[in-house]
Protein backbone atom coordinates (compact mmCIF):
# COMPACT_ATOMS: atom_id res chain seq x y z
CA UNK A 1 0.00 0.00 0.00
CA UNK A 2 1.46 3.75 -0.77
CA UNK A 3 2.10 5.74 1.99
CA UNK A 4 -0.36 8.48 1.21
CA UNK A 5 1.21 10.47 4.27
CA UNK A 6 4.82 10.53 2.24
CA UNK A 7 3.30 11.26 -0.61
CA UNK A 8 1.72 14.58 0.22
CA UNK A 9 4.76 15.91 2.88
CA UNK A 10 6.77 15.39 0.16
CA UNK A 11 4.80 17.07 -2.85
CA UNK A 12 4.18 20.10 0.08
CA UNK A 13 7.85 20.74 -0.15
CA UNK A 14 9.10 19.85 -3.38
CA UNK A 15 10.12 22.93 -5.35
CA UNK A 16 7.58 23.53 -8.34
CA UNK A 17 9.92 23.04 -10.56
CA UNK A 18 10.96 19.69 -9.59
CA UNK A 19 8.70 16.54 -10.98
CA UNK A 20 8.08 13.28 -9.14
CA UNK A 21 8.17 10.27 -10.65
CA UNK A 22 6.47 7.64 -8.65
CA UNK A 23 8.13 4.49 -9.42
CA UNK A 24 5.59 1.92 -9.24
CA UNK A 25 7.71 -1.63 -10.68
CA UNK A 26 6.43 -4.57 -9.01
CA UNK A 27 3.50 -3.16 -7.55
CA UNK A 28 0.00 -3.62 -8.49
CA UNK A 29 -2.05 -1.26 -10.55
CA UNK A 30 -4.23 -0.53 -7.09
CA UNK A 31 -1.37 1.23 -5.60
CA UNK A 32 -0.88 3.05 -8.68
CA UNK A 33 -4.57 3.95 -8.75
CA UNK A 34 -4.36 5.23 -4.86
CA UNK A 35 -1.92 7.77 -5.94
CA UNK A 36 -3.64 8.64 -9.07
CA UNK A 37 -6.72 9.28 -7.08
CA UNK A 38 -4.35 11.68 -5.02
CA UNK A 39 -3.34 13.55 -8.28
CA UNK A 40 0.39 11.85 -9.00
CA UNK A 41 0.08 11.27 -12.81
CA UNK A 42 3.59 10.53 -13.88
CA UNK A 43 5.04 6.78 -13.31
CA UNK A 44 7.97 5.14 -13.74
CA UNK A 45 8.42 1.09 -14.64
CA UNK A 46 11.69 -0.20 -15.25
CA UNK A 47 10.56 -3.66 -17.10
CA UNK A 48 8.64 -3.28 -20.38
CA UNK A 49 6.17 -5.99 -20.26
CA UNK A 50 4.80 -5.09 -16.74
CA UNK A 51 5.55 -0.61 -18.34
CA UNK A 52 2.53 -1.97 -20.75
CA UNK A 53 0.69 -4.24 -19.01
CA UNK A 54 -0.11 -1.22 -16.42
CA UNK A 55 -0.45 1.55 -19.28
CA UNK A 56 -3.36 -0.93 -20.76
CA UNK A 57 -5.09 -0.91 -17.52
CA UNK A 58 -4.78 2.29 -15.97
CA UNK A 59 -5.95 5.64 -16.74
CA UNK A 60 -4.92 7.44 -20.14
CA UNK A 61 -3.89 10.63 -18.98
CA UNK A 62 -0.64 8.72 -17.08
CA UNK A 63 2.18 10.01 -18.16
CA UNK A 64 4.80 6.92 -18.46
CA UNK A 65 8.64 6.88 -18.02
CA UNK A 66 10.66 4.12 -19.03
CA UNK A 67 13.32 4.32 -16.22
CA UNK A 68 15.21 1.14 -16.61
CA UNK A 69 17.83 -0.79 -18.90
CA UNK A 70 16.21 -1.42 -22.26
CA UNK A 71 16.52 -3.61 -25.07
CA UNK A 72 16.59 -2.70 -28.17
CA UNK A 73 13.78 -5.99 -29.22
CA UNK A 74 11.32 -4.09 -26.58
CA UNK A 75 11.71 -0.70 -27.56
CA UNK A 76 8.85 -1.36 -30.52
CA UNK A 77 6.40 -1.82 -27.17
CA UNK A 78 6.54 1.36 -25.60
CA UNK A 79 7.21 3.54 -28.39
CA UNK A 80 3.47 4.15 -28.97
CA UNK A 81 3.01 5.95 -25.41
CA UNK A 82 5.82 6.25 -23.32
CA UNK A 83 6.18 10.32 -22.08
CA UNK A 84 10.30 9.71 -20.97
CA UNK A 85 12.73 7.11 -21.49
CA UNK A 86 15.16 7.94 -19.04
CA UNK A 87 18.11 5.18 -19.81
CA UNK A 88 19.37 5.34 -23.94
CA UNK A 89 22.98 4.36 -22.84
CA UNK A 90 24.44 4.03 -26.58
CA UNK A 91 23.83 4.91 -30.02
CA UNK A 92 22.33 1.66 -31.30
CA UNK A 93 19.41 2.04 -29.21
CA UNK A 94 19.01 5.66 -29.58
CA UNK A 95 18.93 5.04 -33.57
CA UNK A 96 16.07 1.92 -32.53
CA UNK A 97 13.78 4.13 -30.71
CA UNK A 98 14.17 6.83 -33.59
CA UNK A 99 13.25 4.11 -36.09
CA UNK A 100 9.93 2.93 -34.16
CA UNK A 101 9.27 6.28 -33.74
CA UNK A 102 9.22 7.26 -37.04
CA UNK A 103 7.08 4.46 -37.74
CA UNK A 104 4.36 6.15 -35.77
CA UNK A 105 5.26 9.92 -36.57
CA UNK A 106 6.18 10.48 -32.91
CA UNK A 107 8.53 12.22 -31.34
CA UNK A 108 9.72 10.65 -28.87
CA UNK A 109 11.85 12.82 -25.55
CA UNK A 110 14.89 10.38 -23.83
CA UNK A 111 17.34 11.38 -21.57
CA UNK A 112 21.01 9.83 -21.49
CA UNK A 113 21.84 7.72 -18.58
CA UNK A 114 25.73 8.62 -17.13
CA UNK A 115 27.45 6.36 -15.39
CA UNK A 116 28.10 8.45 -12.39
CA UNK A 117 28.36 5.95 -9.48
CA UNK A 118 31.51 3.84 -7.94
CA UNK A 119 29.90 -0.05 -8.60
CA UNK A 120 30.48 -1.20 -12.11
CA UNK A 121 26.76 -3.07 -11.78
CA UNK A 122 25.10 0.68 -13.21
CA UNK A 123 24.36 0.86 -16.79
CA UNK A 124 25.00 4.60 -18.45
CA UNK A 125 27.29 6.13 -20.57
CA UNK A 126 31.03 7.91 -18.92
CA UNK A 127 31.69 11.18 -19.48
CA UNK A 128 33.58 10.73 -22.18
CA UNK A 129 31.37 8.52 -23.81
CA UNK A 130 28.40 10.75 -24.03
CA UNK A 131 30.79 13.99 -25.19
CA UNK A 132 31.71 11.45 -28.13
CA UNK A 133 27.94 10.31 -29.05
CA UNK A 134 27.01 14.07 -29.06
CA UNK A 135 29.81 14.53 -31.12
CA UNK A 136 28.99 12.08 -34.23
CA UNK A 137 27.21 13.86 -36.71
CA UNK A 138 24.82 10.87 -36.63
CA UNK A 139 22.39 12.15 -33.49
CA UNK A 140 21.57 14.88 -35.15
CA UNK A 141 19.76 12.79 -38.11
CA UNK A 142 17.81 11.96 -35.78
CA UNK A 143 14.18 13.24 -36.68
CA UNK A 144 11.73 11.20 -34.20
CA UNK A 145 13.69 11.73 -31.24
CA UNK A 146 14.25 14.63 -28.92
CA UNK A 147 16.96 14.44 -25.79
CA UNK A 148 15.28 16.60 -22.95
CA UNK A 149 18.86 16.08 -20.52
CA UNK A 150 20.24 13.28 -18.25
CA UNK A 151 19.60 10.58 -15.73
CA UNK A 152 22.10 8.94 -13.07
CA UNK A 153 22.19 6.52 -10.18
CA UNK A 154 24.78 7.80 -7.40
CA UNK A 155 26.49 4.96 -5.32
CA UNK A 156 23.93 3.36 -2.92
CA UNK A 157 26.59 4.29 0.38
CA UNK A 158 25.68 6.07 3.51
CA UNK A 159 28.78 8.22 2.57
CA UNK A 160 26.74 11.36 1.83
CA UNK A 161 29.71 13.04 1.09
CA UNK A 162 30.61 10.68 -2.23
CA UNK A 163 26.54 10.22 -3.07
CA UNK A 164 26.22 14.88 -3.21
CA UNK A 165 29.93 14.77 -5.22
CA UNK A 166 28.26 12.02 -7.90
CA UNK A 167 25.12 14.27 -8.07
CA UNK A 168 27.36 17.51 -7.92
CA UNK A 169 29.64 16.50 -11.08
CA UNK A 170 26.53 14.68 -12.77
CA UNK A 171 24.81 18.35 -12.75
CA UNK A 172 28.09 20.11 -13.98
CA UNK A 173 28.00 17.76 -17.13
CA UNK A 174 24.44 18.58 -17.14
CA UNK A 175 25.20 22.09 -17.28
CA UNK A 176 28.26 21.82 -19.62
CA UNK A 177 27.12 19.74 -22.27
CA UNK A 178 23.88 22.30 -22.18
CA UNK A 179 26.08 25.18 -23.10
CA UNK A 180 28.25 23.49 -25.72
CA UNK A 181 25.22 21.73 -27.30
CA UNK A 182 22.11 22.44 -26.50
CA UNK A 183 22.00 26.29 -25.26
CA UNK A 184 19.18 27.33 -27.94
CA UNK A 185 17.01 24.21 -27.37
CA UNK A 186 14.66 24.80 -24.04
CA UNK A 187 13.09 21.63 -24.10
CA UNK A 188 17.22 20.49 -22.52
CA UNK A 189 15.94 20.66 -18.92
CA UNK A 190 15.99 17.74 -17.13
CA UNK A 191 18.25 16.18 -15.00
CA UNK A 192 16.79 13.24 -13.69
CA UNK A 193 18.55 11.99 -10.36
CA UNK A 194 17.30 11.00 -6.37
CA UNK A 195 15.71 7.97 -5.29
CA UNK A 196 14.22 6.63 -1.99
CA UNK A 197 17.45 6.90 -0.80
CA UNK A 198 19.26 10.22 -1.62
CA UNK A 199 16.76 12.04 -3.34
CA UNK A 200 16.89 14.98 -0.77
CA UNK A 201 20.95 15.30 -1.65
CA UNK A 202 19.53 15.46 -5.53
CA UNK A 203 17.32 18.41 -4.83
CA UNK A 204 19.94 20.18 -3.12
CA UNK A 205 22.32 19.35 -5.96
CA UNK A 206 19.68 20.22 -8.36
CA UNK A 207 17.69 17.38 -9.66
CA UNK A 208 14.72 18.15 -11.80
CA UNK A 209 13.24 14.49 -11.33
CA UNK A 210 13.15 12.44 -9.01
CA UNK A 211 12.69 8.89 -9.20
CA UNK A 212 11.20 7.11 -6.16
CA UNK A 213 9.94 3.54 -5.86
CA UNK A 214 10.19 2.26 -1.90
CA UNK A 215 9.33 5.12 0.59
CA UNK A 216 6.12 5.68 -1.75
CA UNK A 217 4.98 2.15 -2.24
CA UNK A 218 6.78 0.44 0.53
CA UNK A 219 9.39 -2.17 0.34
CA UNK A 220 9.79 -4.61 -2.60
C1 LIG B 1 13.82 1.03 -8.77
C2 LIG B 1 14.39 2.26 -9.37
C3 LIG B 1 14.25 3.51 -8.72
C4 LIG B 1 13.54 3.69 -7.39
O1 LIG B 1 14.27 3.12 -6.35
P1 LIG B 1 13.81 3.30 -4.82
O2 LIG B 1 15.09 3.12 -4.07
O3 LIG B 1 12.83 2.25 -4.54
O4 LIG B 1 13.26 4.65 -4.66
C5 LIG B 1 14.79 4.62 -9.35
N1 LIG B 1 15.44 4.53 -10.53
C6 LIG B 1 15.60 3.37 -11.17
C7 LIG B 1 16.31 3.35 -12.46
C8 LIG B 1 15.08 2.19 -10.60
O5 LIG B 1 15.25 1.04 -11.27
Amino acid sequence: MPSAEFFKQLKQTLPTDVTLVAVSKTKPKEDISELYALGQRDFGENKVQELVKKQVQLPKDIRWHAIGHLQRNKVKYIVPFVHLIHAVDSLRLLKEIDKQASKLNRVVDYLFQIHIAQEDTKFGLSKEELIETLTQEETSQFKNTRICGLMGMATNTDNEVQVKKEFYDLKALFEGVKKEFFAEMDYFKELSMGMSGDYEFAIEEGSTMLRIGSKLFGKR
